[in-house]
């Protein structure tokens, strides 16, 4: 029988067809287990005394409905009154509203719990938009701490709640994986324990990894993807080589517009080495953003090349993988090699595209995803460049290995690790630092503030007249999050509608081609986009780069934002665009932008500052492919998770493969 946590939850659970398809999409998929590791991310506190509340809390009170206000202007808020049992008058107040509505749902002399978020006014207290009006006998249901889920569209807090605790009310208890005296050793709940602790917080450090019940499931997923490190390792070293040696057959004929930095020399000569070994290469470039890694993956390939083996190269998406092709063809000019593009959309031409890799005729594929499906087959594929390392995770990297013949990895990385932490994340590989960039960059102003003079901004950038990316956080997933669309139509009324195109990860791959190529055409001058446009992009003539909500990125996402401009030589500048309320930590995030340009500093840093609960979702944590933990924080899970590694069964090892394998392996794009 299928295991209680792989059945799918609405099994479990009654659910009206709406909510089981917003759940579905909010926890990535509708097995019991999606649901389960759904987990809070914070604690909301609701206060029972209105005259003692604090910022933070919401408040929850019994009121009898006194009166209705419409106002006379549909541009003021409709205002509902209201008393306590304590003789509190409390304002309810609702903007954009439909009257009616209120009306039904508060009628004169009813009494009902309102719960909501509540201001001191010089008025009195009032409620804008309380979140729940129920029974006045619900009273205690909305008093106290609850859980904050992250939730996407068409999905409330209370809903999902809900759901959450029904299913753990039939969980059963679950055959623990990890012996007991290991669990002792480390201080870890069982499974089943964690799972319901880690919904029930009590305090707001209990949604940290600092509570045991999260550290155990991040120990699980630690777990599981040490154990695909074993077995990556594994396959690899069961396979043979040949050396590769540089011939300069191809290379010779190579005209690069620029020469190559000490560094990306060095980075070559020991790429060389490793290939000309006839042991398996498995090597990480790491370099800043811009440092030029690029050139030196593709010379590499051309090494393979000249050992009349393929190169393929894995990019995280569609965007990059094209311009990563575009520029490589432009190299390849008088080289006389074939190179290819597959991206998971343009199926029309697969079947011809396999033919060619099969024959050998494709000699460098570029890609995304796309290239490691089962039916991509290759004749003799002999070195496999990994882009932006951090973004595939573990399985990823090994169905790209299955694919080669010669078993040669190349990733590269421009987020540096420390040593210690590479053999938790990838298993054990050489590297490669490129630490000093091309000459001639300018340095990029990192210019910090608030929203509230976007105008002020958009009359500066009006008269500025470059080309400039401006950065949103999402599409359509929440009303407090500046959408791509609603930026976009803001814009046009400072600049001509022409002038301003949106992009974001939604759209058709040749759509977002187009809207690319003609930006780098210059012929339009501001790209609203979302953070598709995060790795690697590489448009010279765009000089500035805005960030809306700044405070609500990670350190290396906004590193690697900033990293789009800069690469011109006109002057280049990065506007922070910051809103409140903002956490500390992202008040000395911006600070940091501002202060410093260095990769290495910031990812230093990073790894002190993070964790403090301000992540906007797995895309957004720009780092790493694990949901419950983070490979740069964690060593010491890394350590625990690798001795309970080595009492696991193989059988066991599929199971946790499974549990983890729908939120790890989601494609990033
Ligand atoms: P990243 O390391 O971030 O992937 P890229 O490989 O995209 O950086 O390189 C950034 C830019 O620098 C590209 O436009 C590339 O052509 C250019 N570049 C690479 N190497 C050099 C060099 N040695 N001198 C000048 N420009 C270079
Ligand atoms: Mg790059």
């Amino acid at each position: 029988m299928t295991h209680f946590l792989l059945q799918p939850f609405d099994k479990f659970v009654k659910l009206a067809d709406f909510s089981r398809k917003a759940i579905k999409r909010c926890c990535s998929g509708d097995r019991a287990v999606d649901l389960l590791f759904h987990f809070p991310t914070s604690l909301q506190r609701r206060s029972d005394d209105a005259n003692n509340f604090t910022d933070k809390d919401k408040l929850t009170v019994v009121l009898k409905i006194t009166g209705h206000a419409q106002p006379r202007f549909k541009s003021s808020p409709y205002k509902v009154y209201g008393e306590t049992p304590a003789g509190d008058t409390i304002t309810i107040i609702y903007f954009h509203y439909n009257a009616a509505y209120v009306r039904r749902s508060l009628p004169i002399d009813g009494v009902f719990t309102v719960s909501g978020e509540a201001r001191k006014t010089a008025e009195g207290i009032q409620m804008a938009h309380p979140d729940a009006i129920a029974p006045a006998a619900s009273f205690q249901y909305y008093v106290g701490s609850e859980p904050v889920y992250p939730l996407t569209a068409k999905l409330t807090n209370k809903t999902l709640r809900y759901a959450v605790n029904a299913l753990l009310k039939v969980m059963p208890e679950i055959d623990d994986w990890i012996p007991e005296d290991l669990r002792q050793k480390y201080e870890l709940p069982t499974f089943t324990e964690a799972v319901r602790a880690a919904h029930n917080p009590k305090t707001s450090e209990d949604v940290m990894l600092t509570n045991p019940a999260r550290r155990r499931i991040a120990v699980d997923e630690l777990l599981t993807n040490q154990i695909r490190l074993k077995q990556i390792r594994e396959s690899m070293t069961r396979m043979r080589t040949e050396p590769f040696q540089q011939t300069n057959e191809i290379i010779q004929r190579l005209r690069l517009p620029f020469e190559l930095t000490k560094d990306q020399l060095s980075c070559l000569e020991d790429i060389k080495k490793d290939l000309a070994s006839g042991r398996p290469m498995n090597r990480l470039i790491q370099g800043d953003v811009g440092s030029g890694k690029t050139v030196v993956a593709f010379i590499s390939a051309l090494i393979a090349l000249e050992n009349d083996a393929q190169a393929a190269l894995l990019a995280p998406t569609e965007i990059l993988a094209l311009q990563h092709f575009y520029n490589i063809k432009k190299m390849s000019e008088n080289l006389g090699i074939n190179v290819d593009v597959m991206l998971a959309a343009n199926r029309k031409y697969r079947f011809e595209q396999i033919e060619r890799l099969k024959s050998g005729e494709t000699q460098i594929l570029i890609g995304t995803h796309a290239v490691l499906e089962e039916e991509i087959e290759f004749k003799n594929l002999g070195l496999a460049i990994v882009d932006e390392q951090h973004r595939f995770g573990v399985l990823q990297r090994l169905a790209l290995i299955k694919k080669c013949k010669y078993p040669n990895v190349l990733a590269m990385s421009a987020t540096p690790i420390p040593r210690t932490l590479l053999l938790g994340c990838y298993g054990d590989l050489d590297v490669s630092t490129i630490k000093t960039k091309p000459e001639g960059r300018k340095p990029i102003e990192t210019i910090v503030i608030g929203a509230s003079k976007i105008d002020e901004l958009a009359a500066r950038l009006k008269k500025m007249d470059s080309q400039i990316y401006w950065v949103c956080p999402a599409i359509e997933e929440s009303e407090t999050l500046t959408t791509v669309d609603e930026r976009r139509e803001y814009l046009t009324k400072h600049f001509s509608a022409e002038d301003v195109r949106a992009l974001h990860g939604k759209m058709k791959a040749k759509e977002k081609d187009d809207i690319i190529r003609k930006f780098k055409n210059g012929e339009f001058k501001i790209l609203v986009s979302t953070t598709v446009i995060e790795v690697g992009v590489d448009i010279p003539n765009a000089n500035v780069i805005v960030i809306e909500h700044a405070e609500r990125f990670g350190l290396a996402q906004l590193h690697q934002l900033r990293g789009r401009v800069g690469r011109g030589c006109d002057a280049s500048y990065c506007v922070l665009l910051y809103r409140y309320p903002m956490s500390e930590v992202g008040k000395q995030r911006l600070q940091l932008m501002k202060e410093t340009s260095d990769g290495f500093l910031i990812s230093e840093k990073d790894l002190k500052l993070r964790g403090a609960g301000d992540i906007l979702g797995k895309e957004q944590s720009g780092f790493n492919t694990l949901k419950f933990s983070d490979f740069s924080s964690n060593e010491e899970l890394i350590k625990i998770a690798e001795e309970i590694s080595r009492v696991i069964d193989d059988k066991t090892a599929e199971f946790l493969y499974k549990i983890f394998s729908r939120i790890n392996e989601d494609v990033v794009a």
